[in-house]
Protein backbone atom coordinates (compact mmCIF):
# COMPACT_ATOMS: atom_id res chain seq x y z
CA UNK A 1 0.00 0.00 0.00
CA UNK A 2 2.64 2.34 0.87
CA UNK A 3 4.11 2.62 -3.17
CA UNK A 4 0.60 3.60 -3.65
CA UNK A 5 -0.44 6.09 -1.08
CA UNK A 6 3.19 7.28 -1.53
CA UNK A 7 2.37 8.50 -5.00
CA UNK A 8 -0.62 9.74 -4.77
CA UNK A 9 -2.00 13.32 -4.08
CA UNK A 10 -6.07 12.54 -4.30
CA UNK A 11 -7.20 9.82 -2.48
CA UNK A 12 -10.23 8.66 -1.95
CA UNK A 13 -11.61 6.35 0.53
CA UNK A 14 -14.57 4.36 0.15
CA UNK A 15 -16.79 1.81 1.87
CA UNK A 16 -20.65 0.25 1.30
CA UNK A 17 -23.89 1.62 1.46
CA UNK A 18 -25.19 1.49 4.94
CA UNK A 19 -22.47 1.86 6.92
CA UNK A 20 -21.39 -0.33 10.23
CA UNK A 21 -19.29 -0.03 12.42
CA UNK A 22 -16.56 -2.19 10.48
CA UNK A 23 -17.04 -0.12 6.99
CA UNK A 24 -16.60 3.03 9.51
CA UNK A 25 -13.86 1.97 11.43
CA UNK A 26 -11.78 0.53 8.80
CA UNK A 27 -12.12 4.00 6.43
CA UNK A 28 -11.02 6.22 9.61
CA UNK A 29 -8.51 4.23 10.58
CA UNK A 30 -6.48 4.52 7.00
CA UNK A 31 -7.76 8.00 6.52
CA UNK A 32 -5.51 8.87 9.74
CA UNK A 33 -2.89 6.62 9.12
CA UNK A 34 -1.93 7.68 5.68
CA UNK A 35 -2.94 11.24 7.04
CA UNK A 36 -0.47 10.77 9.66
CA UNK A 37 2.62 9.14 7.53
CA UNK A 38 2.48 12.12 4.84
CA UNK A 39 2.32 14.45 7.84
CA UNK A 40 5.94 13.00 8.67
CA UNK A 41 6.99 13.28 5.51
CA UNK A 42 5.56 17.20 5.31
CA UNK A 43 3.50 16.13 2.15
CA UNK A 44 0.10 17.49 2.59
CA UNK A 45 -2.56 14.64 0.85
CA UNK A 46 -5.89 15.55 0.34
CA UNK A 47 -7.87 12.21 2.00
CA UNK A 48 -11.62 11.57 2.31
CA UNK A 49 -13.94 9.17 2.73
CA UNK A 50 -16.88 8.79 1.21
CA UNK A 51 -19.80 6.68 2.06
CA UNK A 52 -22.63 6.26 -0.33
CA UNK A 53 -25.61 6.82 2.26
CA UNK A 54 -25.63 8.23 5.70
CA UNK A 55 -24.06 6.15 8.87
CA UNK A 56 -26.58 5.94 11.80
CA UNK A 57 -25.85 8.66 14.83
CA UNK A 58 -24.48 6.17 17.58
CA UNK A 59 -20.65 6.31 15.16
CA UNK A 60 -20.75 10.28 15.11
CA UNK A 61 -18.14 10.43 17.72
CA UNK A 62 -15.91 8.31 15.76
CA UNK A 63 -12.91 10.22 15.37
CA UNK A 64 -12.88 11.86 11.73
CA UNK A 65 -16.63 10.87 11.79
CA UNK A 66 -17.99 14.94 11.12
CA UNK A 67 -15.80 15.04 7.97
CA UNK A 68 -17.25 12.35 5.93
CA UNK A 69 -18.84 13.45 2.90
CA UNK A 70 -22.39 11.23 1.77
CA UNK A 71 -22.67 10.90 -1.37
CA UNK A 72 -26.52 10.84 -1.50
CA UNK A 73 -26.40 14.26 0.56
CA UNK A 74 -23.39 15.71 -1.96
CA UNK A 75 -22.88 14.11 -4.74
CA UNK A 76 -21.59 17.30 -6.51
CA UNK A 77 -18.75 17.46 -4.39
CA UNK A 78 -18.26 13.93 -4.32
CA UNK A 79 -18.14 13.63 -8.35
CA UNK A 80 -15.52 16.30 -8.23
CA UNK A 81 -13.31 14.24 -5.74
CA UNK A 82 -14.12 11.13 -7.73
CA UNK A 83 -12.92 12.33 -10.55
CA UNK A 84 -9.86 14.24 -9.16
CA UNK A 85 -8.82 11.07 -7.50
CA UNK A 86 -5.43 9.47 -8.00
CA UNK A 87 -6.42 6.57 -5.65
CA UNK A 88 -8.94 4.67 -4.60
CA UNK A 89 -9.09 2.64 -1.55
CA UNK A 90 -12.16 0.19 -1.11
CA UNK A 91 -13.30 -1.11 2.63
CA UNK A 92 -15.06 -4.19 4.08
CA UNK A 93 -17.04 -4.71 0.41
CA UNK A 94 -15.58 -5.90 -3.01
CA UNK A 95 -18.26 -5.40 -5.63
CA UNK A 96 -18.50 -1.84 -6.92
CA UNK A 97 -22.51 -2.12 -7.23
CA UNK A 98 -22.19 -1.94 -3.20
CA UNK A 99 -21.24 1.87 -3.45
CA UNK A 100 -24.46 2.57 -5.36
CA UNK A 101 -24.15 4.64 -8.48
CA UNK A 102 -20.87 5.59 -7.00
CA UNK A 103 -19.47 2.46 -8.08
CA UNK A 104 -19.67 3.58 -11.92
CA UNK A 105 -17.87 6.81 -11.54
CA UNK A 106 -15.24 5.31 -9.06
CA UNK A 107 -14.99 2.70 -12.23
CA UNK A 108 -14.66 5.90 -14.66
CA UNK A 109 -11.57 6.73 -13.20
CA UNK A 110 -8.33 4.65 -14.68
CA UNK A 111 -6.46 5.53 -11.01
CA UNK A 112 -5.14 2.38 -9.22
CA UNK A 113 -7.51 0.74 -6.63
CA UNK A 114 -6.64 -0.83 -3.30
CA UNK A 115 -8.85 -3.44 -2.03
CA UNK A 116 -9.29 -4.37 1.87
CA UNK A 117 -12.27 -6.73 2.70
CA UNK A 118 -13.01 -9.53 3.98
CA UNK A 119 -16.12 -10.86 2.03
CA UNK A 120 -16.08 -14.26 -0.87
CA UNK A 121 -15.68 -12.10 -3.54
CA UNK A 122 -19.03 -12.02 -5.83
CA UNK A 123 -18.87 -13.39 -9.53
CA UNK A 124 -18.91 -9.75 -10.86
CA UNK A 125 -14.94 -9.58 -9.51
CA UNK A 126 -13.88 -13.13 -10.93
CA UNK A 127 -14.68 -11.77 -14.54
CA UNK A 128 -12.50 -8.73 -14.39
CA UNK A 129 -9.86 -7.46 -11.72
CA UNK A 130 -9.83 -3.85 -11.32
CA UNK A 131 -7.91 -4.14 -8.09
CA UNK A 132 -4.12 -2.76 -8.29
CA UNK A 133 -3.55 -4.05 -4.67
CA UNK A 134 -5.64 -6.58 -3.07
CA UNK A 135 -5.79 -7.37 1.14
CA UNK A 136 -8.49 -10.01 0.80
CA UNK A 137 -8.86 -12.58 4.07
CA UNK A 138 -12.28 -14.18 4.08
CA UNK A 139 -11.88 -15.76 7.48
CA UNK A 140 -10.53 -12.28 9.15
CA UNK A 141 -13.48 -11.18 12.25
CA UNK A 142 -13.90 -7.80 9.92
CA UNK A 143 -12.17 -5.61 7.49
CA UNK A 144 -10.76 -3.42 10.39
CA UNK A 145 -8.68 -6.84 11.22
CA UNK A 146 -7.45 -6.81 7.90
CA UNK A 147 -6.33 -2.78 8.34
CA UNK A 148 -4.37 -3.97 11.59
CA UNK A 149 -2.30 -6.63 9.97
CA UNK A 150 -1.54 -4.31 6.99
CA UNK A 151 -0.72 -1.40 8.86
CA UNK A 152 1.42 -3.24 11.31
CA UNK A 153 3.25 -5.21 8.24
CA UNK A 154 3.70 -1.52 6.66
CA UNK A 155 6.25 -0.75 9.66
CA UNK A 156 3.67 0.98 12.00
CA UNK A 157 5.25 0.61 15.20
CA UNK A 158 3.65 3.18 17.48
CA UNK A 159 -0.30 3.56 16.96
CA UNK A 160 -2.15 6.07 17.81
CA UNK A 161 -5.45 6.48 19.95
CA UNK A 162 -7.00 7.25 17.17
CA UNK A 163 -6.67 4.93 14.52
CA UNK A 164 -6.88 2.19 17.99
CA UNK A 165 -10.23 3.87 18.66
CA UNK A 166 -11.66 3.36 15.08
CA UNK A 167 -10.07 -0.36 14.74
CA UNK A 168 -11.50 -1.58 18.06
CA UNK A 169 -14.84 -0.32 16.76
CA UNK A 170 -15.14 -2.38 14.02
CA UNK A 171 -13.39 -5.53 15.48
CA UNK A 172 -16.20 -5.11 18.37
CA UNK A 173 -19.32 -4.61 16.24
CA UNK A 174 -18.22 -7.50 13.40
CA UNK A 175 -18.25 -10.03 15.93
CA UNK A 176 -21.52 -8.83 18.05
CA UNK A 177 -19.09 -7.54 20.78
CA UNK A 178 -16.92 -10.80 20.35
CA UNK A 179 -19.57 -13.33 20.34
CA UNK A 180 -19.13 -15.01 17.01
CA UNK A 181 -16.34 -14.88 14.36
CA UNK A 182 -14.25 -14.47 17.31
CA UNK A 183 -12.50 -17.84 18.30
CA UNK A 184 -9.09 -16.84 16.90
CA UNK A 185 -6.71 -16.33 19.89
CA UNK A 186 -5.00 -13.54 17.59
CA UNK A 187 -7.41 -11.05 17.46
CA UNK A 188 -7.03 -10.86 21.16
CA UNK A 189 -3.74 -9.85 21.12
CA UNK A 190 -4.89 -7.20 18.36
CA UNK A 191 -7.07 -6.01 21.49
CA UNK A 192 -4.54 -5.83 23.90
CA UNK A 193 -2.38 -4.06 21.77
CA UNK A 194 -5.26 -1.38 20.81
CA UNK A 195 -5.88 -1.54 24.37
CA UNK A 196 -1.85 -0.41 25.50
CA UNK A 197 -2.71 2.30 22.90
CA UNK A 198 -5.32 3.54 24.92
CA UNK A 199 -8.47 2.19 23.42
CA UNK A 200 -11.61 2.62 26.32
CA UNK A 201 -13.25 -0.07 25.15
CA UNK A 202 -16.13 0.22 27.73
CA UNK A 203 -16.83 3.74 26.52
CA UNK A 204 -16.87 2.41 22.71
CA UNK A 205 -19.23 -0.32 23.95
CA UNK A 206 -21.55 2.25 25.80
CA UNK A 207 -21.29 4.88 22.82
CA UNK A 208 -22.29 2.12 20.18
CA UNK A 209 -24.85 -0.04 22.24
CA UNK A 210 -26.41 2.04 25.35
CA UNK A 211 -27.55 5.35 23.40
CA UNK A 212 -30.57 4.18 21.93
CA UNK A 213 -33.79 6.26 22.00
CA UNK A 214 -37.31 5.13 23.32
CA UNK A 215 -38.46 4.63 19.91
CA UNK A 216 -36.21 2.45 18.88
CA UNK A 217 -36.26 0.23 22.07
CA UNK A 218 -40.15 0.46 21.33
CA UNK A 219 -40.01 -0.48 18.25
CA UNK A 220 -37.68 -3.63 18.76
CA UNK A 221 -39.76 -4.84 21.30
CA UNK A 222 -43.19 -4.34 18.81
CA UNK A 223 -41.00 -5.89 16.07
CA UNK A 224 -40.60 -9.52 18.62
CA UNK A 225 -43.78 -9.14 20.21
CA UNK A 226 -46.40 -8.35 17.29
CA UNK A 227 -44.06 -9.33 13.80
CA UNK A 228 -42.13 -11.96 14.16
CA UNK A 229 -43.14 -15.36 12.73
CA UNK A 230 -41.81 -18.81 13.34
CA UNK A 231 -41.45 -21.71 11.25
CA UNK A 232 -40.74 -24.42 13.21
CA UNK A 233 -40.55 -27.25 11.16
CA UNK A 234 -37.67 -25.14 9.59
CA UNK A 235 -35.95 -23.68 12.99
CA UNK A 236 -36.92 -20.22 10.88
CA UNK A 237 -37.75 -16.87 12.34
CA UNK A 238 -39.12 -14.09 10.11
CA UNK A 239 -39.57 -10.15 10.90
CA UNK A 240 -40.66 -7.97 8.90
CA UNK A 241 -41.78 -4.20 9.07
CA UNK A 242 -43.24 -1.79 6.52
CA UNK A 243 -42.56 1.83 5.70
CA UNK A 244 -45.71 3.04 7.91
CA UNK A 245 -44.60 0.98 10.77
CA UNK A 246 -41.28 2.17 11.16
CA UNK A 247 -42.93 6.02 10.53
CA UNK A 248 -44.80 5.09 13.80
CA UNK A 249 -41.82 5.10 15.95
CA UNK A 250 -40.07 7.68 13.66
CA UNK A 251 -37.38 5.18 12.62
CA UNK A 252 -34.12 6.58 12.11
CA UNK A 253 -30.93 5.00 10.22
CA UNK A 254 -29.42 2.26 12.27
CA UNK A 255 -32.28 1.66 14.96
CA UNK A 256 -33.26 -1.84 13.63
CA UNK A 257 -29.21 -2.80 13.41
CA UNK A 258 -28.84 -6.13 15.16
CA UNK A 259 -32.59 -6.98 15.61
CA UNK A 260 -32.18 -9.82 12.74
CA UNK A 261 -29.78 -11.59 14.77
CA UNK A 262 -32.74 -11.53 18.07
CA UNK A 263 -34.94 -14.81 17.32
CA UNK A 264 -31.36 -16.82 17.58
CA UNK A 265 -31.38 -16.27 20.96
CA UNK A 266 -34.50 -18.28 20.70
CA UNK A 267 -33.14 -22.41 21.52
CA UNK A 268 -34.43 -23.97 18.28
CA UNK A 269 -34.09 -21.00 15.94
CA UNK A 270 -31.12 -21.47 13.66
CA UNK A 271 -32.30 -19.05 10.92
CA UNK A 272 -33.78 -15.24 11.05
CA UNK A 273 -34.85 -13.34 7.90
CA UNK A 274 -35.74 -9.46 8.71
CA UNK A 275 -37.19 -7.51 6.11
CA UNK A 276 -37.55 -3.63 6.38
CA UNK A 277 -39.72 -1.55 4.03
CA UNK A 278 -37.86 1.82 2.43
CA UNK A 279 -39.96 4.30 0.94
CA UNK A 280 -39.57 4.62 -2.93
CA UNK A 281 -37.40 7.54 -3.40
CA UNK A 282 -37.84 9.80 -6.60
CA UNK A 283 -38.11 8.25 -9.84
CA UNK A 284 -38.03 5.09 -8.34
CA UNK A 285 -42.06 3.92 -8.57
CA UNK A 286 -41.16 0.89 -6.29
CA UNK A 287 -40.68 0.58 -2.91
CA UNK A 288 -37.04 -1.42 -1.60
CA UNK A 289 -37.53 -4.44 0.68
CA UNK A 290 -34.34 -4.07 2.42
CA UNK A 291 -33.31 -7.99 3.66
CA UNK A 292 -30.71 -9.46 5.81
CA UNK A 293 -30.18 -13.25 6.77
CA UNK A 294 -28.64 -14.69 9.83
CA UNK A 295 -27.73 -18.45 10.72
CA UNK A 296 -26.08 -20.92 13.28
CA UNK A 297 -23.26 -22.90 12.72
CA UNK A 298 -23.02 -25.45 9.12
CA UNK A 299 -26.36 -23.99 7.41
CA UNK A 300 -24.79 -20.43 5.16
CA UNK A 301 -27.47 -17.90 3.96
CA UNK A 302 -25.41 -16.04 1.53
CA UNK A 303 -26.78 -18.70 -1.46
CA UNK A 304 -30.11 -17.63 -0.91
CA UNK A 305 -29.84 -14.26 -0.87
CA UNK A 306 -27.81 -14.25 -4.22
CA UNK A 307 -29.91 -16.09 -5.88
CA UNK A 308 -33.43 -14.85 -4.80
CA UNK A 309 -32.53 -11.64 -3.72
CA UNK A 310 -29.84 -9.98 -5.31
CA UNK A 311 -27.16 -9.93 -2.59
CA UNK A 312 -25.11 -11.89 -0.58
CA UNK A 313 -22.09 -12.09 1.71
CA UNK A 314 -21.14 -14.50 4.31
CA UNK A 315 -22.19 -17.71 5.32
CA UNK A 316 -24.13 -17.06 8.77
CA UNK A 317 -24.95 -13.61 7.59
CA UNK A 318 -25.83 -12.19 4.58
CA UNK A 319 -28.36 -9.39 2.74
CA UNK A 320 -30.12 -8.76 0.17
CA UNK A 321 -33.04 -6.83 -1.56
CA UNK A 322 -36.35 -6.36 -3.88
CA UNK A 323 -38.05 -4.03 -5.11
CA UNK A 324 -41.81 -4.42 -5.20
CA UNK A 325 -43.63 -5.05 -2.09
CA UNK A 326 -43.36 -5.88 1.36
CA UNK A 327 -45.42 -8.56 0.51
CA UNK A 328 -43.93 -10.18 -2.90
CA UNK A 329 -41.23 -10.72 -0.82
CA UNK A 330 -42.63 -12.80 1.87
CA UNK A 331 -44.39 -14.87 -0.32
CA UNK A 332 -40.74 -14.89 -2.53
CA UNK A 333 -39.56 -15.43 1.16
CA UNK A 334 -42.09 -18.76 1.73
CA UNK A 335 -41.92 -20.43 -1.56
CA UNK A 336 -37.79 -20.46 -1.30
CA UNK A 337 -36.98 -21.20 2.20
CA UNK A 338 -37.41 -25.00 1.84
CA UNK A 339 -34.89 -24.84 -1.06
CA UNK A 340 -32.47 -23.03 0.93
CA UNK A 341 -32.81 -23.97 4.73
CA UNK A 342 -31.96 -27.38 6.19
CA UNK A 343 -34.84 -28.32 7.93
CA UNK A 344 -32.77 -29.98 11.50
P1 LIG B 1 -26.77 -6.76 6.91
O1 LIG B 1 -27.84 -7.74 7.14
O2 LIG B 1 -26.07 -6.40 8.18
O3 LIG B 1 -27.19 -5.60 6.09
O4 LIG B 1 -25.70 -7.51 6.02
C1 LIG B 1 -25.02 -8.61 6.52
C2 LIG B 1 -23.86 -8.94 5.64
O5 LIG B 1 -24.37 -9.35 4.40
C3 LIG B 1 -22.95 -7.77 5.32
O6 LIG B 1 -21.88 -7.72 6.21
C4 LIG B 1 -22.47 -8.10 3.95
O7 LIG B 1 -21.42 -9.01 4.06
C5 LIG B 1 -23.57 -8.89 3.33
N1 LIG B 1 -24.43 -8.16 2.42
C6 LIG B 1 -25.49 -7.39 2.74
N2 LIG B 1 -26.09 -6.93 1.64
C7 LIG B 1 -25.40 -7.43 0.59
C8 LIG B 1 -25.54 -7.32 -0.83
O8 LIG B 1 -26.44 -6.67 -1.36
N3 LIG B 1 -24.60 -7.99 -1.58
C9 LIG B 1 -23.62 -8.72 -1.02
N4 LIG B 1 -22.75 -9.35 -1.82
N5 LIG B 1 -23.48 -8.84 0.30
C10 LIG B 1 -24.34 -8.22 1.09
MN1 LIG C 1 -17.22 -5.96 7.86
Amino acid sequence: MKQLTDNAQHIVIFTHMAPDGDAMGSALALKHYIKGQSAKEQNTKEIDVIVPNAFPAFFNWMPGAKDILIYEKNSDRCNTLIAKADLFICTDFNEPKRIGSMGEKMLCNQCPKILIDHHLQGAENKEENIWAEEHVDSTASSACEIVYRLLTSEGMNEITNEIATCIYTGLMTDTGNFSYNSTNAELYEIIASLIRAGVQKDEIYNAVFNQYSTDRVRLTGYALYRKMRIYPEYHLALITLSADELDRYHYQVGDTEGLVNMPLQISDVYYSVFMREERPKPGTPKPRIRISFRSQGDRPVNIWASEVFHGGGHANASGGELFGKLEQAVQLFEKSFPLYVKKS
